[in-house]
């Protein structure tokens, strides 16, 4: 069972996910301009036979939507179980909805 976050770590991951939003903005601008972009960085998987630019689409509503949990005081649980996830995981992944044990078995 991990431990509630602490508020001061509750921001630090709010400011994460809004550098990773406007890093994910600025690589969304230079696809639909034409330009090359290192996709390597976004998150895992990708759907067959998505676009560069809908995966960066993608990525932006996974932050956006852990941008609303924060706001709405339900941000770092599991979507899954409902268990918390720990500091150590959101900080490697602020925009992850998924414990590492369902992230590894999706039902
Ligand atoms: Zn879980």
């Amino acid at each position: 069972m991990e431990a509630p976050l602490e508020p001061a770590d509750r921001d630090r991951l709010r400011r994460l996910l809004l550098a990773k939003g406007a890093e994910l903005n600025d690589q969304l601008t230079r696809l639909l301009d034409g330009k090359e972009v290192a996709l390597e960085t976004l998150v895992g998987g990708g759907d067959p036979g998505e676009t560069p630019a809908e995966r960066v689409r993608r990525f932006l509503d996974l932050i956006d939507a852990r941008l609303g949990e924060i706001r709405a005081g339900t941000y770092g649980r599991c979507a899954t179980c409902g268990e918390r996830l720990g500091l150590a995981r959101l900080e490697q992944m602020p925009w992850a909805d998924r414990c590492a044990a369902c992230a590894a078995n999706p039902k």
